[in-house]
């Protein structure tokens, strides 16, 4: 059976100080599903987050990784770094890492490899852009970026996998896609998987839904049966919101 899980990423939000608020906001809030929770606050509030977070059900997770396990890499993070300091679960391949950071499927596919050889869980990020949408391309876009970044794993692998299906054209715009297009492109996605590995793997992997998931929307984005989750951006800043969403389900 495969998991429900929602993930607040909190992107380049929010100094120590303001990372403790929320974090003691999220700690006042009741969980009612089954859902697993997640938020991936920057860099420098990791640890003290996993600190404040480890006996809760909330699990802290990176927004990011470099590839390699160390090395002349000036400001890069290390999956070994990671998990030094208690985190488990790495974003790999959002969006806006994408665009303002050129990041590639084929450098994405080292991270994804890095990731995994720590035996690390990855939440891997991938969406079409508007135009792709606009021209009917939207599937084949995506398709492309799950083959070129994870189609050199073995089935097996994927138990440490969470694809998070994100356009580009919903990610912080308001816009959401419809819960018809959002399940229509979780089944192609599942199919996907399944064409290559079969439908025992394609049924285990979790996909998450990301872009503008609010309170108001969640539930009938959620309800739709190849959507098992959701990536919250902004709604995850503030804490009452980001649980209305996690009791969504
Ligand atoms: C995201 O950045 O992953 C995201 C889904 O953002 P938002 O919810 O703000 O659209």
């Amino acid at each position: 059976m495969r998991k429900n899980i929602v993930a607040g990423n909190w992107k380049m939000n929010n100094d120590l100080a303001q990372t403790q608020a929320l974090i003691t906001d999220l700690k006042a809030q009741t969980k009612t599903t089954n859902a697993e929770v997640m938020v991936a606050p920057t860099f420098t509030n990791l640890y003290s987050a996993y600190e404040a977070l480890k006996e809760t059900d909330i699990e802290v997770v990176a927004q990011n990784m470099h590839f390699a396990e160390n090395g002349a890499y000036t400001g890069e993070i290390s999956a070994a770094m990671l998990k030094s300091v208690g985190i488990k679960t790495v974003i790999l391949g959002h969006s806006e890492r994408r665009e303002y950071f050129n990041e590639t499927d084929e450098l994405l596919a080292k991270k994804v490899d890095a990731a995994l050889a720590n035996d690390m869980r990855v939440i891997f990020c991938f969406g079409e852009e508007l135009a792709d949408r606009k021209s009917g391309n939207h599937e084949q876009v995506v398709e492309d970026q799950i083959k070129n970044a994870l189609f050199h794993l073995k089935s097996w692998d994927y138990k440490n996998i969470v694809l998070a299906y994100e356009p580009v054209w919903a990610i912080g715009t308001g816009e959401t896609a419809t819960p018809e297009q959002a399940q229509d492109m979780h089944a192609h996605i599942r199919k996907t998987i399944a064409d290559h590995y079969g439908y025992d793997t394609a049924n285990s992997v979790s996909i998450l839904y990301g872009g503008s998931v609010k309170p108001n929307n969640a539930q009938e984005i959620f309800g739709k049966p190849d959507v098992d989750g959701g990536l919250i951006g902004g709604a995850s800043l503030k804490a009452e919101d980001f649980f209305a969403i996690v009791n969504a389900f």
